[in-house]
């Protein structure tokens, strides 16, 4: 569900570091001392050189309720495509079932039996009272799946990460941070190392929990 598109680097750390490299006047020719620039840069918390990797991927199959959350994270300016409600045919729309309605029964035959209505109204407003497809498409559900094309960089990507693997974020957006990061370690071991070092919720960020209502995997500033 998570594509990383080509036009990602493979090696993220290195370029960061070519490009501090370059303020630097460094030998920014050597592969190797990019590298170890880079990582310097990082984990001496220069994240503005993180502002130059950035991350193409496809996001598909997650509601526009997850998404609807993804556009809050403006920093850095990132950019995206959505697919149109207008010209795409959604009578027989795909959606998202929560774990908790899955798991039960009387719950997943109203759910279903709402989308299923939905999806039947669509298609008599477009076919028996000629309404447009965009404006049947009014009636369409949060849940319903949808997918973007989205370009943002590493920095917007990592802060995202703190708030969204927080156990206070939507289940749905939790998942969708970790078949991110599963996908980006999949990518290249540069990816992998930034992955596994730096996305992580804020409470490993700050050393204690932020939020009204925690979860208690980490104690309050006070304790
Ligand atoms: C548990 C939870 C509940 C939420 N509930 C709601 C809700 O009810 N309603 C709602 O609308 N949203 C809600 N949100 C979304 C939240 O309010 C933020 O919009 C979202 O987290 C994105 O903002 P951000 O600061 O984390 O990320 P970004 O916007 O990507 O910003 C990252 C960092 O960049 C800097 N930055 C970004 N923009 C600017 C700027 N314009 N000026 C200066 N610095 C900037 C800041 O340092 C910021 O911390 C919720 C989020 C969570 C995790």
């Amino acid at each position: 569900m998570v594509t990383i598109l080509k036009e990602t680097p493979k090696n993220p750390i290195t370029l960061m570091g070519e490009r501090a490299g370059v303020c630097w006047g460094a030998d920014i020719q050597d592969k190797e001392k990019n590298y170890k620039r880079g990582l310097e840069c990082i984990t001496s918390g220069h994240h503005r050189v993180m502002e130059y990797v950035n991350v193409e991927m496809i996001l598909d199959g997650y509601s526009a309720r997850v998404i609807r959350e993804w556009y809050t994270h403006i920093g850095g300016a990132p950019t995206r495509l959505q697919a149109s409600t207008r010209y795409i045919n959604y009578k027989e729309f795909t959606y998202i079932t929560p774990p908790a309605i899955t798991g039960n029964a009387e719950a997943e035959k109203i759910y279903k039996g709402v989308m299923d209505t939905i999806a039947k109204a669509c298609s008599q407003l477009e076919e028996d009272c000629k309404i447009p497809r965009e404006d049947a498409a009014m009636l369409l559900p949060l849940g319903m799946s949808t997918k973007i094309v989205d370009k943002r960089n590493v920095r917007n990507l990592i802060e995202m990460s703190h708030q969204r693997l927080c156990t206070r974020a939507y289940w749905e957006y939790r998942q969708l941070m970790k078949d991110i990061m599963e996908a980006l370690c999949d990518y290249s071991d540069e990816w992998r190392y930034l992955t596994e070092h730096y996305f992580v919720p804020k409470c490993e960020v700050a050393g204690y929990c932020r939020e009204k209502k925690s979860c208690g995997r980490k104690g309050r500033r006070q304790d």
